[in-house]
């Protein structure tokens, strides 16, 4: 059930990229996910008058999206829970995910870290405003989320605001429109701790950061605790406010990207919450792979639980592989060459490498090539046409057969994918 929440988080991660936070907000936010039976995913909304609106207009958004998640298509059934109070929004299993247990600390992050566990303890008191600050997929989120529901645990009577930068905005220019700035003031003023992530969205936008900037003021005079949270510092956000960017100066804690490590740790702390064993090769692939955002490390964790529970696939390293292929679409190409796969797949089988590419039809170097086909186009991101052109210059639908009938002998035959396990580790050692 918390994987089912976890994929669902995952869904709606991207949904929200797609459409307005409004929109997100309204109806995609409040969808809990029940359960999967086959390819029907069960999701429940509170009302039928939003389950009407949703099925009308976000079903094809969230399929679509689904089978980008989980690899294979499904349908959406979506049921309504009416009789319980409309609009409470589900909270999110990732957001409660998100705490500074599950944060795993690294010289790149332990300040900032610090500081974020600090301010929770004590708002108002130490680092004010913290502005955390880092590259996309680094963990500023979750230290805000982590920061807002421990304060909220230790001081239940505080009036917490958690927004994102672009929720400040739209409420800003909402308050304009419908003349509601008291309503607007009201919301952010009388707060004790002021979350806003991602605020580099109100550069370049002056009536915005003059408000903000107000508002900061307000706050930090009444000793109101502030955290924000920016994908550049200060000094790059060149719209910025000069007033506004001094004070944010001050209380800077800034994220850099993981080193090995730290990415293996990572690693190793999303496969326990997932509940999923991962097998040295695995964890290793993986933190070799995707170097710098973290967002894409829960993402491959994400997608290899998805299949393992769906179509109980075990997370070989082959899977993985694949897994990354699909996160990361323009995954750096690795140094590997054909012919280095060619000399390594001809090493294991005992032919000559030149064999692979001629025009020799017995059946072990037929098998042979098609195997070292299957290799390359998992290691390499060459098109089919392009190995094609590798292989002695072969048409593409064979190289199309030639891999798929690869796949489809792996997925029965142990030994065979064993080898071809070895054959990728081999080449892959040899980067
Ligand atoms: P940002 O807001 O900086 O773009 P997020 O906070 O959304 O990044 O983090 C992206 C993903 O990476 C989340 O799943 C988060 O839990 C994870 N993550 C980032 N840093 C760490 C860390 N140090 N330990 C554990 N998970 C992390
Ligand atoms: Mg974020």
């Amino acid at each position: 059930m918390e994987s089912l929440q976890q994929v669902w988080d995952t869904v709606c991660s991207i949904v929200k990229q797609k459409i307005s936070t409004v929109a997100f907000n309204s109806w995609i936010g409040i969808i809990k996910p029940i359960f999967l039976e086959e390819d029907r995913l069960y999701l429940s909304v509170p009302s039928t008058f939003q389950k009407n609106i949703i099925e009308t207009n976000y079903l094809k958004l969230i399929e679509s999206t689904c089978e980008e998640v989980m690899g294979f298509k499904l349908r959406a059934v979506l049921r309504s829970e009416q009789g319980e109070p409309e609009g409470g929004s589900v909270k999110s299993a990732l957001d409660s995910q998100y705490t500074f247990e599950n944060f795993v600390v690294a010289a790149s992050n332990k300040f900032a870290f610090a500081a974020a566990q600090a301010v929770a303890k004590a708002p108002g008191r130490t680092y004010n405003p913290l502005l955390i600050y880092g590259e996309s997929g680094l963990g500023k989120t979750h230290l805000l989320t982590a920061i807002k529901n421990t304060v909220s645990e230790n001081y239940p009577s505080y009036n917490i605001v958690a927004v994102q930068g672009e929720d400040f905005i739209n409420d800003f220019i909402e308050s304009i429109t419908h003349n509601s700035q008291p309503d607007f003031r009201k919301k952010y003023r009388s707060c004790d701790v002021l979350l806003v992530d991602d605020i580099q969205f109100i550069a370049n936008k002056t009536a915005v950061q003059d408000e903000f900037y107000s508002t900061f003021d307000n706050l930090h005079r009444a000793g109101k605790q502030i955290v924000l949270s920016s994908d550049r510092p200060p000094k790059d956000i060149l719209s910025l406010d000069s007033r506004l960017r001094s004070r944010l100066e001050l209380g800077l804690a800034d994220i850099g990207a993981p080193d090995y490590e730290t990415r293996v740790a990572i690693i190793r702390k999303k496969a326990e919450l997932a509940s999923l064993e991962l097998s040295d090769d695995v964890v290793d692939y993986i933190a070799d792979k995707i170097k710098v955002n973290i967002r894409q490390i829960q993402a491959v964790i994400t997608k290899l639980s998805a299949k393992y529970i769906m179509n109980g696939q075990i997370p070989t390293l082959l899977l993985t592989i694949e897994t990354c292929h699909d996160i990361i679409s323009d995954i750096s190409r690795p140094a590997i060459t054909v012919d280095i796969i060619k000399e390594e797949v001809s090493r294991v089988y005992q032919i000559p490498p030149e064999d692979i590419s001629s025009e020799k039809q017995s059946a072990q170097i037929s098998l042979v090539r098609q195997i070292a086909m299957y290799v390359t186009r998992e290691l390499t991101g060459l098109s089919l046409k392009e190995i094609g052109a590798e292989f002695g210059d072969r048409h593409y639908s064979t190289v199309n057969y030639a891999i798929a009938r690869t796949a489809k002998e792996i997925r029965k035959n142990q030994k065979l994918s064993e080898t071809i396990e070895d054959i990728i580790k081999n080449i892959k050692s040899k980067q």
